[in-house]
C-alpha cells in the first residue's frame, strides 16, 4: 500500500523501542588471572605485580594481569632472539602455514573474542563481531599469502628479516591492531614482543591461547602485559630490531626520541583529526550515514574517525536536520546488546578527556547538540554530539578528541575545503561526498591524508595500505606496503 509523503515523514521522525538482545557470554571463560606469554607458554612475572582491568560498561574487574618489569621483558626479548634463529630460516610455505592457522582459530572462535574484546573494551557487540574479529582473521590469512611470495612483493631484490620486532598498541582495536602487527612481521620471517594497553589486556592472553594451539614454535610471538612503562622497555630493549607503535602523537614522539641513534627501524600510526567533506550534489541520506559511521563507530575512539565535518554552505542546513534526527536514534547502552549502537567509553581516564574538550568548546563559543539521551548509572558513557558554530581555532577543531564528539564548519569552494582540510597537524584521512567522480580525484590529489575514502568512511581492508602524514606518524600498515618496514632489502 503506498503511503503518502506526510506518513513517510512522520515514519522517518519516529523513533523505535527495540526489546533488549543481549549476547550470550557463558560460552566465554575470561581467567581470574592471567600472567605473561613467553616462550611459547603463560609464566608468571618476576614482577610479582599484577593490575585489575574492567568492563568500562560496568566498572567490574574481569581479570587481573601481570604487569612485565625489565626482567620479564629481557626474558621475552631473548625468547624471541633465540626463536628468530630458527623462525627466520623456516620454509615460508611453512610459515605461511602457521599464519593461516592462527587465522583459522580466530575465525573458530570468534564469538569467544567478540565478547571478550566488547567486556574488556567497551565497544559494541556488533562492532567486535561484524568488524573487529573478521578484519583480524582476514589479516592474518593476508599475509599469511605472502609469506612464501616475498621475491614477488620486492621485484628483483632480496628481503631479509630484521629480527625481533617490539609493538606496543593502543586500546581502541586491541585485537585487530595486534593482527595488523603481528601477521605482517611473522610473515616476513620475524619474531615478536607485543605489549597491549593496559585497559584491553584480554583478547591479546586469548591470541596467546591461539598461538599454543596452533603449536607456534615457542618464542615466535611473545606478549607482555603492562602500563606505559611496560612498553618504554619493549621499545628500547637493544635486542629489539624494528619498533612498531601505534597510540597517541605524544607517546610516539617520546620513543621517536629514546630510540634516536639505535639504529632500529620504526614505524608510528599515530592520531588524527579527518576531515569528512559533503559538497552540495552528495546524496544526503548516504552521507548522512557515513557521517554517522565516521565519527560515532567505537564511541569515536578511532585514530582515522571523520571527527570534522565540512559542509559545502548550500545544504548546511538540511544535512544538519537530517543529521540531528538520526543522532536521535542511535541507541546507547550496555555494549553486549546486539541493538547497541554506542558502547563504553574505554576508561574513566579518556571519559574525563572527552569531557574536557567538549568544556572548551562551549566555553570558546561553539553550539552543542545532544540528542536526548539516558546513560546508564554505572561505567563510562557520553552521548553523541555535535558542534556547529566552530571556528577553526577552536581545540575541538584542532584537537583529537577520540569520543563520539562532531565539529561542524563549512565551505564555500572546493579550494576553500581543501585548505580547511588540510589545516591540520594531522594527516591520517579524509572522506569526500560527491555524486562527481572528477571531483573526487581532484580533492584526493590534494589533500595529505593517507587514506581518502569517497562516499563512504572508515572501510577497512588487509589490501590497502594505511597510514599518515605528519604527526599523524610514518610508515604503512596493511596490503604489500605492511611489509616493507619488516624487511631489509639486498
Ligand atoms: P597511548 O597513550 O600513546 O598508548 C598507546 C600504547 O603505548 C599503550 O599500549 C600504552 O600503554 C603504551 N605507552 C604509553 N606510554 C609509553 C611509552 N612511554 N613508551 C612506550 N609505550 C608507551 O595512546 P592511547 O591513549 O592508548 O590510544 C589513543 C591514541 O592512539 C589516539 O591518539 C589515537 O589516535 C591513536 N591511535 C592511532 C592509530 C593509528 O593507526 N594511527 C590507531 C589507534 C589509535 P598504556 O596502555 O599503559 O597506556
Ligand atoms: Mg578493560
Amino acid at each position: 500500500m503506498a503511503i503518502t509523503k506526510k506518513q513517510s515523514a512522520e515514519l522517518a521522525t519516529q523513533v523505535f523501542e527495540y526489546a533488549p538482545a543481549p549476547e550470550a557470554i557463558d560460552h566465554v571463560k575470561i581467567a581470574s588471572r592471567y600472567g605473561l606469554f613467553i616462550d611459547g607458554r603463560m609464566v608468571d612475572a618476576h614482577s610479582k605485580k599484577r593490575f585489575p582491568t574492567i568492563n568500562p560498561a560496568t566498572e567490574k574487574t574481569l581479570s587481573e594481569v601481570a604487569e612485565a618489569d625489565e626482567v620479564d621483558v629481557d626474558r621475552a626479548v631473548k625468547a624471541a632472539s633465540k626463536a628468530f634463529e630458527s623462525w627466520s630460516h623456516l620454509s615460508a610455505s611453512r610459515r605461511a602455514r602457521y599464519l593461516f592457522r592462527i587465522s583459522r582459530l580466530i575465525q573458530e572462535r570468534s564469538r569467544e573474542l567478540a565478547v571478550v574484546e566488547t567486556m574488556d573494551g567497551g565497544k559494541p557487540i556488533k562492532e567486535s563481531r561484524d568488524v573487529d574479529i573478521p578484519l583480524s582473521a582476514a589479516h592474518f590469512f593476508y599475509y599469511a599469502g605472502w609469506a612464501d611470495k616475498l621475491e614477488w612483493a620486492f621485484p628483483n631484490r632480496k628481503p631479509r628479516p630484521l629480527g625481533v620486532a617490539g609493538q606496543v598498541i593502543p586500546w581502541n582495536f586491541p585485537l585487530l591492531m595486534l593482527a595488523w602487527k603481528i601477521a605482517p612481521a611473522l610473515a616476513a620471517g620475524n619474531t615478536v614482543v607485543l605489549k597491549p594497553a593496559e585497559t584491553t589486556p584480554l583478547s591479546a592472553m586469548v591470541f596467546a591461547e591461539i598461538c599454543m594451539q596452533a603449536d607456534l614454535p615457542p618464542g615466535v610471538v611473545n606478549i607482555v602485559t603492562g602500563a606505559g612503562k611496560t612498553g618504554s622497555l619493549v621499545v628500547s630493549h637493544p635486542a629489539v630490531k624494528k619498533v612498531a607503535f601505534t597510540g597517541s602523537t605524544e607517546v610516539g614522539k617520546l620513543i621517536q626520541r629514546s630510540i634516536a641513534g639505535s639504529g632500529k627501524k620504526l614505524t608510528l600510526e599515530l592520531g588524527g583529526k579527518a576531515a569528512n567533506i559533503v559538497f552540495e550534489d552528495a546524496p544526503l541520506d548516504q552521507a548522512v550515514e557515513g557521517i554517522v559511521n565516521g565519527i560515532y563507530f567505537n564511541q569515536g575512539h578511532v585514530c582515522c574517525a571523520g571527527s570534522r565535518l565540512l559542509v559545502q554552505e548550500s545544504i548546511a542546513e538540511p544535512l544538519l536536520e537530517k543529521l540531528k534526527r538520526r543522532l536521535s536514534t542511535l541507541r546507547l547502552g550496555d555494549p553486549l546488546d546486539k541493538n547497541t549502537d554506542i558502547g563504553a567509553i574505554n576508561s574513566r581516564a579518556q571519559l574525563e578527556k572527552i569531557q574536557g574538550l567538549v568544556e572548551s568548546g562551549v566555553e570558546e563559543g561553539a553550539e552543542l547538540y545532544q540528542p536526548p539521551c539516558v546513560l546508564p548509572e554505572r561505567g563510562f558513557w557520553f552521548p553523541p554530539s555535535l558542534f556547529t558554530n566552530v571556528s577553526q581555532s577552536y581545540r575541538i577543531a584542532r584537537e583529537e578528541i577520540f569520543g563520539p564528539v562532531l565539529s561542524v564548519l563549512t565551505f564555500r569552494t572546493p579550494n576553500e575545503a581543501v585548505e580547511k582540510a588540510n589545516n591540520t597537524p594531522y594527516g591520517l584521512s579524509a572522506g569526500v561526498w560527491t555524486d562527481k567522480g572528477s571531483r573526487i580525484l581532484w580533492m584526493a590529489e590534494r589533500m595529505r591524508a593517507g587514506v581518502v575514502w569517497a562516499n563512504t568512511f572508515n572501510r577497512f581492508d588487509p589490501t590497502s595500505p594505511f597510514g599518515g602524514y605528519k604527526e599523524s606518524g610514518y610508515g604503512r600498515e596493511g596490503g604489500v606496503h605492511g611489509l616493507l618496514p619488516y624487511v631489509e632489502l639486498h
